[in-house]
């Protein structure tokens, strides 16, 4: 099988371009190397069956070739990461809408299957708890900058059901929740990559707020295993999935445990939002995702639980540290 790959060469979408590798498929990813990098995907360049283009999604011409020669299509390409998304809302907004406009349009003109990534962030604010696919979205005010992430998902989810009711264009949408692995950068903001590299490098370790904010961690080769098999499955066609794992871990145990299994002498110390993420920030107590669509169809369960996934991420850090190219951002 063809398959194409936006944001292929970001943390999500280099590891499915891997799993697709690996069970035989000819990969095509495009990457504007906003937030993926090109260190993501050097270990495939070696395969003869991946080709990549360094090139924005908006790029037309570019894209309706590459869309021309795939059989499905994984759109992942986004801007991502909570402190991107309050920093640069015009990018948020603008790559994300536009990005999806243009993959749906081109891929409706040949009927090419579409995954769509979605983010958890759509339920926003709700306190439901678990949250399932048909519960209410609960978004916060547009002054907010958090939200407007959350709103550009949620209106790619809207336009691609529409491709799906009015134009039979095959769309499966995937609510990723947090998700976590090697390669993951914490320059964006995203916790447990910044909690190990903070512990590795003895530097306290930061806990926003009281730390009681709880979320759920996936692991990222869980997490494109059930993007395969959704885009194999006819029922998955035309509907909406939560992706991700559904133990709940609050933040002040993820910085134990990191702390723990790093063997690191750092402190954990507690940064109100406000100095982390300036005036107003909002951010969600709780966030688990109610699993039992996916369960019920693709047999979904993930493998790879809190402990392994914090040992894994310390492992790759280690690595990385001692290599001679390893960036350290202080991130
Ligand atoms: N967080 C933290 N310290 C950090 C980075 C994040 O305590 O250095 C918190 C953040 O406020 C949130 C949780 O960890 O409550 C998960 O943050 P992340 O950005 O990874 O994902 P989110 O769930 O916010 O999308």
């Amino acid at each position: 099988m063809y398959a194409l790959i936006t944001g292929g060469a970001g943390f999500i979408g280099s590891h499915l371009a891997e799993a697709l590798l690996a069970r035989g498929d000819v990969v095509y990813i495009i990457d504007d190397l906003s937030t993926g990098t090109i260190r993501n995907i050097d270990h495939l360049k070696v395969n003869d069956r991946f080709h990549y283009t360094i090139d924005t999604v908006e790029n037309i011409p570019v894209m309706a070739e590459l869309v021309d020669r795939a059989d499905v299509i994984f759109h992942l390409a986004a801007a991502v990461g909570v402190r991107l998304v309050v920093e640069s809302p015009v990018r948020t907004i603008e790559t994300n809408l536009r990005g999806t406009e243009i993959v749906l349009a081109l891929a409706a003109k040949k009927k090419k299957p579409v995954f769509l990534a979605s983010t958890s962030e759509v339920y926003g604010k709700s306190e439901r708890i678990p949250y399932s696919e048909d519960d209410d979205l609960l978004i916060g005010p547009p002054h907010v900058g958090r939200w407007a992430y959350a709103c550009s998902k949620a209106i790619d989810e809207f336009l691609a059901l529409a491709y799906w009711r009015e134009r039979d264009l095959p769309v499966v949408i995937g609510r990723f929740f947090n998700t976590v692995g090697p390669r993951q950068t914490g320059r964006y903001g995203m916790v447990l990559p910044r909690f190990v590299r903070q512990a590795l490098s003895g530097q306290p370790i930061t806990v926003y707020g009281d730390g009681e904010q709880s979320r759920c961690f996936g692991y990222v080769e869980d997490v494109v295993q059930a993007v395969i098999r959704l885009m194999e499955t006819p029922e998955a066609v035309g509907q909406v999935f939560n992706i991700g794992s559904d133990e709940e871990i609050t933040i002040n145990e993820l910085a134990r445990r990191v702390k723990a299994l790093s063997d690191s002498p750092s402190e954990i110390v507690h940064v109100p939002y406000d100095q982390a993420f300036g005036e107003g920030f909002e951010d969600m107590r709780r966030r688990v995702p109610d699993l039992r669509k996916i369960r019920r169809t693709i047999g979904y369960e993930p493998r790879v639980g809190i402990d392994e996934i914090i040992r894994r991420v310390i492992e790759h850090e280690r690595y990385h540290a001692s290599a001679p190219t390893a960036r350290w951002t202080g991130a």
